[in-house]
């Protein structure tokens, strides 16, 4: 079996300690491939290297950058049911959700900031006898890390804010679904991006840490849990870096009694069990209004109970394996606290055998009802298609309660009144909200989380801040008035 080695200035070479771990397909826990570790070494050159490919990069003017992230856009394109399969056989995820959405959203994330590459500028002001004008510069080389749940589409998000603003990228894959990142290399490469300009690490916690704290890298990206941002920051205080932080969520779906019920339960079954519910901005905790409970929480169980727990390769199968065993037990322990904690379970809650997956990490969607604000299973991300039922009376209380959490990553809202829609939109503490409807992310709007959910942004026409610098230049047309004469 071929070992998956690192990528560094345009090809792959050989991690320094020869050190090996194993990736697994969580849908039948067996060896996908064996993938390089790296270290320390191995970052002190993908950094060297990265610095030699921001020099080239970083000189190119905005259109020329843009060519060649769109050559890479029309090769991923090209590539898209491949970079799926292999992406499924990485995360688990069903192959219908990879081959119409992962590579996709991710092809289109290049595609749009190589729009912006061009139009990257400052401003001229005039001053009297003078003018100033801004540059908005590159910083330099950056870092990102991503996390295992949307891997292809997260290592292109990054890598397009980053390239199109005219920095270099060290990127690292989470350690279980390094392959597409890898894929989506050799494709800059051929592509036509200088060598260095998007190195790919593997690793954990060390070669993260790493890269946070290194003082030739001038910026951390991170998506990833809040627990990991807190560590991330601290490792990226020494050097006072940029830092971008998108992490974790508990966002709230209220759906009000003037809701279309059944576009609310559309939403609300997106919103928990899409992508095994391993989603950052899903809606976890269900608000329902006490007058349209029953009518929701019936369709909703209904419509549940038809979804298909499959095999991921299977294109008919809807929902498919968490990202690994451990995960599996993580999320079935929730489910266990939440009965204990006295909610009541309507359907799932169990680990699932497929045919011809038998030690795949399989999961139930499950729906709890009676749920409180308070219980573990309403405050924790649990990152599994779990959904919790709340149930209202007015509009203050919900609002009131769906902030009472750390997080503020999104939140959703269903009524007919465009009026209340705004209203409550406006007092929720989320950076990513929806009116009628939930998930859905393109790429023209921004993303970024309030409270402990994250800082910065990504996405949309903010990103460019948080990837450029920006120098002020004063020009004088006179004498200098010297007060000392
Ligand atoms: P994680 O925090 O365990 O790992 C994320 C990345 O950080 C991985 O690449 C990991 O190797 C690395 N890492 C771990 N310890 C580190 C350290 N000490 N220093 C530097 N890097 C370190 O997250 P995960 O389990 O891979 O992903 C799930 C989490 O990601 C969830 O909390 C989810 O909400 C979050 N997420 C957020 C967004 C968003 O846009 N806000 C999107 C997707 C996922």
């Amino acid at each position: 079996m071929l070992v998956q080695q690192i990528y560094i200035h345009g090809r792959y070479a050989d991690c320094a300690s020869g050190q090996t771990y194993e990736d697994i397909n969580p849908a039948n826990n067996r060896l996908l491939t064996n993938v390089q570790l790296a270290g320390l070494d191995d970052l002190e050159k993908a950094v060297k290297s990265a610095l030699e490919g921001f020099k080239i990069w970083s000189a190119m003017t905005g259109t020329q950058r843009a060519k060649i992230l769109m050559n890479a856009v029309r090769i991923l394109r090209e590539r898209n049911d491949e970079l799926a399969e292999l992406e499924t056989q990485d995360t688990g995820k069903p192959i219908q959700e990879t081959i119409a959405v992962d590579v996709a959203s991710g092809a289109d994330c290049i595609e749009y900031f190589a729009g912006v590459a061009p139009t990257i500028r400052g401003y001229h002001v005039d001053l009297g006898n003078a003018f100033g004008y801004t540059r908005r510069e590159p910083l330099g080389v950056c870092a990102g890390i991503g996390a295992w749940n949307y891997p292809i589409q997260i290592a292109c998000w990054k890598s397009a804010m980053a390239l199109a603003c005219g920095n270099s990228l060290i990127y690292k894959p989470a350690p279980s679904t390094p392959l597409t990142t890898f894929k989506l290399a050799e494709i800059f490469t051929e592509a036509g991006l200088p060598d260095g300009v998007f190195n790919v690490l593997t690793g954990d916690a060390e070669v993260g840490s790493g890269l946070a704290s290194h003082r030739n890298i001038e910026k951390v990206s991170l998506t990833g849990s809040t627990a990991t941002g807190r560590k991330v920051l601290e490792a990226a205080a020494g050097t006072i870096k940029h830092v971008t932080m998108e992490l974790g969520g508990k966002s709230p779906l209220i759906i009000f009694e003037d809701a279309d019920i059944d576009n609310a339960v559309s939403a609300a079954m997106m919103a928990n069990f899409y992508s095994g519910g391993e989603i950052c901005t899903n809606g976890t905790r269900v608000f329902v209004h006490e007058s349209i409970k029953e009518k929701f929480v019936k369709q909703l169980v209904e419509r549940t109970l038809k979804l298909n727990v499959g095999d991921p390769m299977d294109p008919e199968t809807q929902v498919g394996a968490l990202i690994s065993l451990d995960h599996m037990e993580k999320v079935l322990d929730y489910i266990n606290k939440g009965v204990e904690s006295g909610a009541r379970l309507l359907c799932g809650g169990n680990r699932v055998q497929v045919a011809g997956c038998e030690d795949g990490a399989f999961v139930e969607p499950t729906i709890f009802d009676e749920c409180t604000n308070d219980m573990l299973i309403c405050q924790d991300e649990i990152f599994g298609p779990v959904l919790s039922l709340l149930t209202f009376k007015d509009e203050s209380e919900v609002i009131k309660t769906a902030n009472d959490t750390e997080y503020g990553l999104a939140a959703g809202v269903f009524t007919q009144d465009i009026k209340r829609g705004h209203r409550v939109i406006a007092k929720l503490e989320a950076g990513t909200c929806w009116i009628n409807n939930y998930n859905l992310n393109p790429i023209e709007l921004t993303i970024g989380g309030y409270k402990q959910s994250g800082i910065g942004h990504e996405n949309g026409p903010e990103a460019i801040n948080f990837y450029t610098q920006v120098k002020s230049v004063y020009v004088e047309l006179g004498d200098v008035d010297c007060p000392y004469e």
